[in-house]
């Protein structure tokens, strides 16, 4: 059998069939009824959030967050290490990315660079908690404040971690989410927005369903909303997040006991109560990622170059400028597989087979 980097977990069906047999009943299958309300609830409760809005993706997320910030134009400062719809979502928005390098040690923005970065152009920070692991918020929040900027978080890897005893997903001016299947936390396809202050919430509400109330057109809109069988989906699978959770804990554990000596790792802040999204690993060089990933291939496991390229270097984006740190962890960067039924015998499998493909320094 193939090990991917990835499995998608699922509830019993029955536990599915369930709340499917509601939507069937009230006959209302989107429009925001009851899974939609009941999830968003959980949601709150779970974040400690006010203002939360299910969304149909964490990229339509990203994109509504911009527009009911009122960013219509202009630069974004934002990292080149992260997924491509980081990027993209500000793109397609009609703004410009503007990259500032990264933490060597755990690959979020270098908030140490960002104020070089800022131009009478630029309206908004948009870091990203990549592979769950906390930017530097309060860093980010001072030049916020001292630029008048707004801040999003892409915090598409952040359910269920908590920094410096919140929710790492609440942060900023607004905290985007995915629930996409190879997330932690899924409902198949979907995502989140939270949001700091409710006059945003409202017209985010507004925005996320097309703009109107009824027949007052009130401002321009989207379709973003999420349907009944997709919450459906996500309160089924609610009650099994802290075993998820443990589960990719206790395979966290065995790779680092087999691979600490041996494998360069991202440092945690010591703030963070990490929920085990990902398993990152840094190789030597790429010469020693592909040599590794060969022999894993070999015996049908098949991790992945996460993130791979360095963003900055799309091929459909203006020439932006270099950024070595990016670059330079991009080509050796690799996520190992880690969901909760991974077998622990195949975790030290891959852990041995890892350690057989390294490179002499
Ligand atoms: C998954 C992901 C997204 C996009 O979310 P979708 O729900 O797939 O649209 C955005 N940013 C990051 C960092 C992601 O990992």
């Amino acid at each position: 059998m193939n090990i991917y980097v990835t499995k998608s977990f699922t509830p019993a069906l029955d536990e599915y069939m369930h709340y499917v047999k509601d939507i069937f009943a009230s006959g209302i299958l989107t429009n925001t009824g009851s899974c939609v309300k009941g999830l968003e609830e959980k949601l709150r409760s779970f974040l400690g959030v006010e203002n939360i809005h299910y969304v149909t993706n964490g990229t339509i997320a990203l994109q509504l967050a911009l527009a009911a910030l009122d960013i219509t134009h202009g630069e974004i400062i934002t990292t080149p290490f992260s997924y491509v719809a980081t990027t993209s979502s500000i793109l397609w928005e009609k703004c410009k990315p503007v990259f500032v390098d990264i933490e060597p040690d755990n690959f979020t923005i270098d908030a140490s660079k960002i104020e070089a970065a800022i131009t009478k152009d630029t309206k908004a920070i948009m870091a990203v908690h990549v592979f769950g692991y906390a930017c530097d918020i309060d860093a980010i929040n001072a030049i916020a404040d001292k630029y008048n900027l707004k801040v999003i978080y892409d915090a598409a890897h952040t359910f269920g971690s908590v920094y410096k005893g919140r929710a790492l997903s609440s942060y900023g001016d607004i905290s985007t989410l995915s629930f996409h299947a190879t997330k932690l936390f899924h409902t198949v396809e979907g995502g989140a927005c939270i949001v700091k202050d409710k006059a945003v919430s409202d017209k985010l509400e507004l925005q996320k369903r097309f703009g109107h109330n009824k027949d007052d057109h009130i401002t321009l809109g989207i379709n973003g909303k999420q349907s009944e069988f997709h919450a459906a989906m996500g309160l089924a699978n609610f009650p099994y997040i802290s075993k998820i959770i443990a589960g990719r804990k206790a395979i966290s554990n065995i790779y680092d006991t087999i691979l600490k000596e041996h494998i360069q790792r991202p440092k945690k802040q010591v703030d963070l109560q990490y929920n085990y999204a990902y398993y990152p690993v840094v190789f030597k060089s790429e010469k020693e990622l592909l040599n590794v990933f060969s022999i894993l291939n070999d015996n049908n496991i098949y991790p992945r170059r996460y993130f791979y390229p360095s963003l900055n270097n799309l091929p459909y984006i203006e020439k932006a400028a270099s950024c070595p740190v990016s670059e330079d962890i991009a080509l050796r960067i690799a996520c190992l597989p880690l969901y909760p039924d991974l077998p622990h015998e195949n975790v030290k499998q891959i852990s041995e087979l890892i350690i057989k493909g390294l490179l002499c320094p």
